[in-house]
């Protein structure tokens, strides 16, 4: 009898990843390809072409399903990728019928950040925690509760949006209708617009060759730790805004596990201080010191993984 493999698949703003697992969870080979700029028809024809190519070198096993983690908007229940945002022209595009039909097995479709949070709780940072949350910070800010391996859900389904979360009602203006929601205020985008647009703000954009608009967030960083006054201020900010979200997750869910992934890791020694001393506020109503926070374990792979093991969950 082949081999039985699990298909795990992480489709983001620029690339698509894939990995074969094995029925015991390992990853026994993986693929990725640029799908940037590409429309929905040549996007769907390349994730074949790359699921073909993965299945004839490992001499076509036994396919079990294929789970994919996919940056949304999505509607996960009817299967259809709905993001014009972060995939130009990607509007109600069915790729769980699509690869059925194609491969003919079962096929998932989970928001990224629930598939790369379940990735962790499998066999990443919070390997097993029976409540997990995950927070991810990039170009946007990105969030998942997992409670005893399920990710939790709203009404109809829905991804509850941390990012959204609202910090400060005099913030500036974000895209989902709010002011001063968790995004707008410390995502990699944030930093870079308040550098951009905050004044005594010369000495950066120097820094950014004298271009404004090449002044990001790893620029304000690397300024604030040469004491840069006006990144620190920026950076001080942010790490602010960043715990004070964290304050409320934790007020909200008490989970055993948060684990962090993104840009407020690679700025781990700008962020996490603050936030470390923020926690120290004597609070009686909740256990702030019983939940631990980590560091994310499975880097750009851990959506990858998230979409085996709900394959694997659902199928061994
Ligand atoms: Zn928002």
């Amino acid at each position: 009898m082949s081999q039985q493999i699990a298909i795990g698949m992480d489709i983001g703003g620029t690339h698509v990843r894939v990995g074969a697992f094995d029925s015991g969870g390992k990853l026994i080979a993986q693929s990725d390809a640029s799908i940037a700029s590409l429309k929905p028809d040549s996007g769907l024809s390349l994730i074949e072409r790359l699921l073909h190519e993965l299945l004839e070198s490992l001499n076509s096993p036994a396919l079990l399903g294929i789970g994919i983690g996919c940056t949304g908007p999505l509607d996960t229940v009817r299967g259809l990728i709905n993001n014009p945002y972060t995939l130009k022209g990607w509007s109600n595009v069915p790729i769980v019928e699509r690869l059925n039909k194609t491969f003919n097995v079962p096929v998932r479709l989970e928001n990224d950040a629930d598939a790369a949070a379940l990735g962790e709780y499998w066999q990443g940072a919070g390997r097993d925690a029976k409540r997990l949350y995950a927070v991810t910070v990039g170009t946007g800010v990105g969030t998942s509760l997992i409670v005893d391996g399920k990710i939790y859900r709203g009404v109809d389904g829905s991804h509850p949006e941390g990012g959204h979360q609202l910090i400060d009602p005099n913030g500036p203006e974000c895209y989902c209708g709010h002011r001063g929601c968790w995004e707008s205020l410390i995502s990699g985008l944030a930093i870079s617009s308040h550098a951009q647009s905050t004044k005594n703000n010369k000495h950066l954009i120097v820094l950014a060759g004298g271009d404004p608009n090449r002044l990001d967030s790893r620029l304000v960083a690397e300024a604030a730790r040469t004491g840069d006054p006006t990144a620190v201020q920026i950076m001080q900010k942010a790490a602010r805004d960043f715990s004070l979200g964290i304050v409320n997750i934790i007020s909200f869910f008490v989970p055993d596990v948060i684990v962090l992934s993104g840009g407020v890791m690679k700025s781990a020694d700008l962020f996490l201080p603050t936030l470390k001393q923020t926690l120290k506020t004597p609070n009686p109503m909740v256990p702030f010191d019983r939940v631990k926070i980590l560091p994310a374990q499975l880097g750009y792979y851990a959506g990858m993984y998230g979409g085996a093991y709900i394959i694997l969950n659902e199928v061994t």
